[in-house]
């Protein structure tokens, strides 16, 4: 039987990792956080300067990362990737023999993504990239214009099943719900 594959997808302050970690909380998911992994790397690597400058890293510098997780994982969650077509088209291709592959796409306006930003600077979650307003809109650039693209193809992708979700409401637990209710 194939394993899981879920990929949770949208915009910076979508709640991508607060959901993934519930799901995983409740399900028992492995986890793939991309920029979490990326964040390890020492603060001199060239990959740490591309993303203080809210750059997206290249494509060839995580396909190792990537597959190295993937292939020792069973049911799992990926946040952060893909984000490119590229690396759509990669995962895609690589590992839809494996595993049952399924979107959810948190479809948010973007000035609710700025306030969950802000949000989550007031409340201590303090990460390099949002303390900088300049940084977090190169963020919210490379997302409509490199990520977008990679979601609109994985809509149709075979082997595939991709699902919109409406995670606008103010409270979590609505979209927790809808979420699930998804991947049911
Ligand atoms: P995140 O924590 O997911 O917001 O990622 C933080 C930063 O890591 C991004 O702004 C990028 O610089 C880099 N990054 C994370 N995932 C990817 C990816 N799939 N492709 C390219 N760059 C990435």
């Amino acid at each position: 039987m194939k394993s899981k594959m879920i990929l949770m997808m949208g915009g910076q302050g979508v709640g991508k990792g607060t959901h993934a970690r519930r799901l995983i909380a409740r399900d028992g998911y492995g986890y793939v956080e991309t920029g979490a992994i990326l964040r390890g790397l020492p603060p001199e690597s060239p990959v740490a300067q591309i993303m203080a400058r809210g750059e997206l890293v290249p494509d060839a510098d995580l396909f190792d990362v990537i597959a190295a997780e993937l292939d020792k994982s069973g049911d799992v969650i990926l946040d952060g990737f893909p984000r490119t077509l590229g690396q759509a088209q990669w995962l895609v291709q690589k590992y839809v023999d494996k595993f049952d592959i399924r979107v959810i796409y948190m479809d948010v306006p973007e000035d609710i993504m700025l306030a969950r930003i802000e949000k989550r600077i007031r409340e201590g979650g303090g990460r390099a990239d949002d303390a900088d307003a300049a940084i977090v809109r190169r963020r919210l650039d490379a997302f409509w214009k490199t990520t977008m693209p990679a979601i609109e193809w994985l809509r149709n992708a075979p082997g595939v099943k991709f699902a919109d979700v409406d995670v606008t409401n103010e409270n979590p637990d609505v979209n927790f719900e809808r979420i699930s209710a998804a991947l049911s």
